[in-house]
């Protein structure tokens, strides 16, 4: 059985006011939320949101470095997250890959950093709406899962977060349908099913992209949908909490 993850990515946004504001109207709105929820500030705010958090909100990371320690101006190791108690960390947004050139092959050196820190990756997996328009969401996701798998082989998957994030749905308002997700959730999990066994029943694939209290519930209803990764909506507590509700 997986565990429902409601994931929110504060992305550049946040100050210690809003932060404490935040964190103190989503943990005083938890009752019926059975899920695990996970706040992702931007690094300087982690130990702020860490403290406020108090065991009993995960708190990730937008992002970690390729590298684990050297002459990197500006860079974040994982071992650093993993250092300030940091459970998670999200790899491979699409904001990450399309404006500050991760590749493949970086995010994939990122999540190896990231699980021998002992950090959860939460691994994004998306195509734009070119590709979808010429049929290739499939090899896209795939391309970008298996160059992670394939660097990545033996570690512990159960503990691996997937978030399937449509870029076109991305801050766009524009969601995908309940069907559409489906389709390539299903498609994902039978990719792990083949690449590493039994093992893809236990990964929680989350569902990104203009998520919202109005169309969360049937987005989670979907059956490989295990939750949720939400940009804007997360910086409202009672967005956030009504869509962790839904579930
Ligand atoms: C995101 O940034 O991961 C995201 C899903 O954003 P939004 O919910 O605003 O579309």
């Amino acid at each position: 059985m997986r565990k429902p993850l409601i994931a929110g990515n504060w992305k550049l946004n946040g100050s210690l006011v809003e932060n404490q504001e935040l964190v103190q109207a989503i943990l005083s709105g938890l009752q019926e939320v059975d899920a695990d929820m996970l706040l992702c500030p931007p690094s300087v705010y982690l130990q702020q949101v860490l403290a406020l958090a108090g065991g009993t909100l995960y708190v990730g990371a937008q992002d970690a470095a390729e590298q684990d320690s050297g002459a990197y101006t500006g860079e974040t190791s994982a071992q650093m997250l993993a250092d300030l108690a940091v459970q998670f960390v999200l790899l491979g947004h699409s904001e990450r890959r399309s404006l500050f050139g991760d590749s493949d092959t970086r995010v994939a050196n990122k999540f190896t950093q990231a699980v021998a820190a002992g950090l959860t990756p939460v691994l994004c997996l998306g195509e734009s709406l070119a590709e979808r328009e010429s049929k290739q969401t499939e090899a896209v996701v795939a391309r970008q899962l298996n160059a992670v798998i394939s660097a990545n082989p033996n570690v512990d998957w159960g503990n691996v977060v997937l978030a399937y994030e449509p870029v076109w749905a991305i801050g766009t308002g524009m969601t995908a349908t309940p069907q559409q997700a489906q389709e390539v959730h299903q498609f994902i999990r039978e990719l792990l099913q083949e690449k590493l066994g039994a093992v893809a029943e236990q990964v929680r694939i989350l569902y990104g992209g203009s998520v919202k209290p109005d169309n969360a519930a049937e987005l989670f209803s979907q059956t490989d949908i295990d939750g949720g990764l939400i940009g804007g909506a997360s910086l409202k507590a009672a967005d956030f909490l009504a869509i962790a509700k839904s579930i």
